[in-house]
């Protein structure tokens, strides 16, 4: 006899088997009702399998509550591996799949009492009402000039209801339970005009046709996923736009995956713009929508009315059917890498989820990551590439300022602000242009650089910077545990000043309005978008010409397009590179293009002026020549060489407790666990404190393991975990494709 086995909803993650009655269709992914101790609750079944003889009878499952699973058998095969993959349970992914707001039955679809015309009443009765019942002939004319001659009851005024009773009793309206949906757009935030497609050029054809290919191919073929590498401003998005449209004139849905929803409004925006005559098929998820509107928007993608999804990481999950197409947009944004369990990540996910659906998968970015981009050397993905800006406009020059020189020029107070990035505000500010001021946060003050020639205390094995930990006074490398004393004088050219460097966005603000005290300054961080629309409020106002110099964070790396700004200034162009993660100079790199395309986008020609103590720095170096390929070679070469992804899987394991002796043993204890017989295809890192070493008020360690095969990774981490009882106090994690070193 089958059973079914059931996660209880609730939070401790309960799984048993329930003995499947009769006549129920119950399949893996169906929502049930079952008994438990002696109460009912909600679960979802995770398979149907065959009942052990256990000597007695199972219970059987009280009832099924959606009459289809709410979780498609793709859905949980894509489950299934990404449990498998980065080493969680089951449970803690169809948590994701089936998010808290989407099962509870509170948020279940809303009802409201709707009056609906009944044919259309003949003069006679209209004449005979309005001399008796003025009020009933008064709802007769409402109905009949509505739109499908109904309306809510509520909206009918106080009162109204004894009125369409008699109506009703007459036999001229009915009332019926409408469902409605909880539309998160109901407010109208900003009127969205429609736009129509453009005309493409040459290269975006090509592109397009390459894409239209995939999709039409028949259901079953192998489809590569495409990776589309698109300068900044060279028309990425009408490609996706257009390839979007032809998808859905085929019948089918598609799901485009954005960084950040709120960090991309006018990537959003531009879809909404171009559907706008299918609004109600559009579906836009976001971490503001309130439960009932998230329910909504699910059930609605589930039954197939929304077939086109935008969304963040999460929304690689939507129930779509019929999937035709999935974009990826900015594909090498590390905010897909979701950083609590399950901790998937969305890009990868989309790419699996693409061939189980039979779907065409789009990666688009100015800079790709070098995991895709070595998918597309090897020919597992399909590369296609847009070499020009759409509009014929030139990328924007690229200046660099060695601030090694700046010092002796230069006021003590404004000592982040070079001469030459001075005079070229002054003159965009006389020409009533627009500025954008970069200060990269990632990495902020941990490392050690001379201020006069530039150099950074790296590790001579790993070429990585060393991390200064404060409380032993000592350099540490987060990779292999090389250690160094703190050199007092530069080791490259003696100076004395070798120092720990950071200044934030406030700071310039205020250095900034002294030095340009007419300019209108604003600034985008963290901290100053915390109110809600702040973020949006001050994009408008930065479209609307009424701001003149936008300071900001990674918060304005991505994807905004303002045809006035002809001056890029990125003030620390060094910070990010030195952190302990071999993927800073990537890092570096993608931010500097993407900030740098935020240049010259209209009809000036643009201007970006880089600051950086380390000018010859390589990632600098490509980025000024815009040469993404030359980039890609040489930081290739040194991945291959340190035995880093793309060439290996890198997983992080965490240790965690308020004792910091604790979380340190705990970890070494793994590692001796781990090091027993270690596979020969891994290579295993020494624990170590995290660059961070206290966040939260707990302690932290971690090391680094490196295999070409993710599972024999897992597999074995999770040999040596079972095998180590862990302290009360201590939390573990496992992070496989680790991006967050900190
Ligand atoms: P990307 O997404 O690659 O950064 P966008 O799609 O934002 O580039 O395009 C940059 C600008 O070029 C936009 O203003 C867009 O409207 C315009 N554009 C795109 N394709 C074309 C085209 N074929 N003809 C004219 N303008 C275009
Ligand atoms: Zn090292």
């Amino acid at each position: 006899m089958p059973a079914a086995r059931v996660l209880i909803d609730g939070p401790s993650e309960l799984v048993f088997d329930y003995a499947i009655p009769d006549d129920l269709p119950v399949v893996a992914g169906c929502r049930v009702r079952v008994p438990l101790r002696n109460r009912s609750s909600a679960g979802t079944v995770l398979k149907v399998v065959k009942a052990e003889d256990l000597g007695f009878a199972l219970r059987p499952l009280d009832a099924l509550t959606d009459p289809e699973p709410l979780i498609t058998e793709n859905l949980l095969k894509a489950g299934r591996w990404i449990a498998d993959y980065y080493g969680c349970s089951i449970e803690s992914v169809v948590r994701a799949l089936l998010p808290e707001a989407v099962r509870t039955e509170e948020n279940s679809a809303k009802k409201r009492k709707t009056v609906v015309l009944e044919g259309t009443p003949d003069e006679e009765t209209l004449t005979q009402l309005s001399k008796r019942a003025p009020k009933q002939s008064t709802i007769i004319a409402l109905l009949t000039h509505s739109p499908d001659h109904k309306l809510p009851l509520a909206e009918l005024g106080s009162g109204a209801a004894g009125s369409v009773k008699s109506l009703a009793s007459k036999g001229l309206v009915k009332i019926i339970d409408e469902e409605v949906r909880r539309d998160p757009e109901a407010d109208g935030i900003d009127e969205i005009l429609p736009d129509a497609p453009l005309t493409l050029n040459d290269e975006q054809e090509v592109a397009l046709d390459a894409i239209l290919k995939s999709i039409n191919k028949p259901h079953e073929s192998a489809r590569p996923p495409i990776l589309l590498h698109g300068v900044t401003g060279s028309g990425k998005t009408e490609v996706y736009l257009q390839a979007a449209a032809k998808t859905l004139e085929l019948g089918k849905t598609v799901l485009v995956l954005v960084p950040e929803i709120s960090l991309t409004p006018q990537t959003v925006r531009r879809f909404r713009a171009r559907f706008a005559h299918v609004q109600e098929q559009v579906a836009v998820l976001h971490s503001n929508l309130s439960q009932g509107e998230r329910f909504d928007e699910w059930h609605r993608i589930r039954k197939g009315k929304a077939r086109i999804v935008i969304g963040a990481r999460s929304a690689v999950f939507a129930p779509l059917p019929e999937l035709g197409l999935i974009i990826v947009d900015e594909e090498h944004e590390n905010t897909y890498k979701q950083d609590q369990v399950p901790r998937y990540h969305g890009r990868d996910v989309a790419v699996l989820r693409a061939s189980l659906e039979g779907a065409t998968i789009v990666l688009g970015s100015a800079t790709p990551s070098l995991e895709s981009f070595q998918n597309a050397l090897d020919k597992k993905y399909e590369l296609l590439r847009l070499t020009k800006r759409a509009d014929a406009h030139s990328l924007p020059l690229i200046r660099v300022v060695d601030m090694r020189n700046e010092g002796r020029k230069t006021k003590a107070n404004d000592t982040f602000l070079s001469e030459r990035l001075r005079i070229s505000i002054e003159r965009k500010l006389a020409g009533d242009e627009q500025v954008i001021l970069f200060l990269n946060r990632r990495g902020f003050a941990r490392s050690l650089q001379c201020p006069s020639c530039g150099y950074v205390c790296e590790c001579p094995h790993c070429a990585v910077a060393l991390t200064y930990h404060r409380s032993d006074d000592r350099l540490l490398c987060h990779i292999c545990g090389h250690q160094a004393i703190v050199p007092r004088k530069c080791p490259e050219c003696r100076d004395n000043g070798i120092f720990l460097q950071g200044f934030g966005t406030q700071k310039v603000e205020d250095v900034l309005k002294k030095v340009f005290p007419t300019a209108r300054i604003a600034r985008i961080d963290a901290d100053a978008m915390r109110k809600k629309n702040a973020l949006r409020d001050l994009l408008n106002a930065f479209q609307a010409r009424k701001i003149d110099i936008l300071i900001g964070t990674q918060m304005i790396a991505k994807g905004l397009h303002f045809p006035n700004v002809t001056l890029v200034g990125i003030l620390n162009a060094d910070i990010g590179l030195h952190v302990p993660d071999f993927r800073a100079g990537e890092r570096v790199f993608q931010l500097l293009t993407q900030v740098a395309g935020r240049a010259g986008r209209g009809e000036l020609e643009g201007e970006v002026i880089v600051q950086t103590f380390t000018p010859h720095s390589p990632s600098i170096q490509f980025a000024r020549h815009h040469d993404f390929d030359g980039f890609a070679e040489q930081e290739l070469e040194m991945r291959r060489n340190f035995h880093f992804p793309p060439f290996t899987r890198c997983a992080v394991l965490t240790s965690r407790s308020t004792h910091e002796r604790l979380a340190e043993f705990t970890l070494e204890t793994l590692h001796r666990r781990l090091k027993e017989d270690l596979p020969k295809t891994i290579l295993l890192g020494d624990p170590l404190p995290s660059p961070l070493v206290r966040s939260h008020g707990q302690f932290r360690f971690q090391l680094m393991l490196r295999s070409g095969s993710a599972r024999t990774l897992a597999r074995h981490v999770h040999e040596a975990l079972a095998k180590t009882p862990l302290p009360d106090d201590v939390t573990v994690v496992f992070d496989m494709d680790a991006w967050n070193f900190t």
